[in-house]
């Protein structure tokens, strides 16, 4: 056994209270227990330092000696004669094991559960139209995924061998490590968590039981869908290890942006230009929804801003039976590219409503109006 100092061992002070050098070593004592760190000699190694520096600091009356003396005045192998008979390491002397685990962990360290090996989610984004938003559309999509390796049937051995016990967790799955005086589980090292171990492994699969492939898959995205909003298809994401099922495939719908209509919850939303004209002696336009095109009569005196609905040209709720509407909102354009007739006809229509702002321009008059306030 090493000379370390024992105080140095435990890492704590020499002037650490019986309570301090209690704790550090029931940390270092769990971190290298035997049981813990099997076939590990380091550690083992450590376990013993630990064990012999806490029965020596841990007895006033050796802990004194060893204040005194150093290890001549502990171990009986280093000659000091006098002291001896404390014996060397001696197992774990006052102190159970047994008490702290499970005190610590509810019962015992030992358990350990198979880990889970259920195939991962996946998550596929699909960019549809509002059109198809609206009228609901089966789409086929491909996606990457992984299938049972054929040449091993998912066992993942070469054929003719088979998987045996893993040996480090001896089939569990799981390791156990210490942080602290914390203990947790973890995926075995050796086996990858399958708690089996292959010595020989499939030549095609390198021993994983599947192989990646891609599968095409067909989604039913129903009427009334809205961007961003995902549709799970149960089992249809990648294929568990080993046997394990499969995860869920979850569609993300991506709607394209509309170059007409604008869609707001079960609503849609359109900018409807009309002319001076119309605006003004009103009339019929016509106006495209998602399916076909249909008249809207527009009063006179139609100023831009307003907002005509059409019933029932919006959506169909994807839980009811509810379907929105559309909106259109007018803007009263102004013609470009005037021939010179009709910028005869409007200088003549401008000259004979001269005066007539009052009543015929509301907003016109009530505006420079304002203006003549500030400024006046
Ligand atoms: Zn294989
Ligand atoms: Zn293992």
């Amino acid at each position: 056994m090493s000379n370390k100092d024992f105080y140095e061992i435990l890492g704590v002070a020499r002037s650490a209270s019986d309570d301090e050098i209690k704790k550090a070593y029931r940390k270092l004592a769990m971190k290298y227990h035997p049981d813990r760190n099997q076939g590990d000699t380091e550690a083992e190694e450590k376990f013993k330092e630990v064990q012999k520096a806490y029965d020596i600091l841990s007895d006033k009356q050796k802990r004194a000696s060893y204040d005194q003396f150093g290890h001549a005045g502990v171990d009986p192998n280093m000659g000091g004669g006098g002291f001896g008979g404390f014996g060397g390491f001696g197992g774990a002397q006052g102190f159970d094991f047994g008490d702290i685990f499970s005190q610590m962990f509810g019962g015992g360290a030992g358990g350990g559960r198979q880990q889970n090996y259920q195939g991962a989610d996946l998550q596929y984004a699909v960019e549809i139209t509002l059109e198809e938003a609206a009228k609901g559309i089966k789409k086929r999509i491909t996606i990457p995924t992984y299938e049972e390796c054929d040449v091993c049937h998912g066992s993942g051995a070469k054929p003719g061998t088979s998987a045996s016990t893993c040996s480090t967790c001896h089939g569990s799955g799981t390791i156990h490590v210490r942080q602290a005086i914390f203990q947790m589980q973890q995926t075995c090292p050796t086996c990858h968590g399958t708690g089996k171990e292959i010595k020989d492994p499939c030549v095609k699969c390198r021993g994983e039981g599947r192989v990646k492939t891609s599968k095409t898959v067909e989604v039913n995205i129903p009427a009334g869908i809205d961007n961003g909003q995902r549709i799970r298809l149960s089992g249809e994401g990648e294929p568990g290890m080993h046997g394990a099922p499969s995860g869920d495939l979850y569609v993300v719908v991506h709607v394209k942006e509309h170059k007409t209509f604008e869609r707001n919850d079960l609503d849609l939303h359109c900018e409807m230009p009309i002319s001076f004209a119309i605006a003004a002696l009103g009339g019929e336009v016509e106006v495209p929804t998602l399916d076909g095109k249909v008249k809207l009569s527009i009063p006179k005196e139609t100023q831009t801003g307003r907002r005509m609905r059409v019933k029932g040209k919006g959506i169909k709720s994807l839980r009811s039976s509810a379907v929105g509407d559309l909106y259109c909102h007018v803007v009263v354009e102004t013609p470009v590219n005037l021939t010179e007739r009709q910028k005869e006809l409007l200088e003549e229509f401008e000259k004979i409503s001269t005066g007539m702002e009052r009543s015929q321009t509301p907003r016109q008059k009530s505006f420079f109006d304002k203006v003549r306030d500030i400024f006046d």
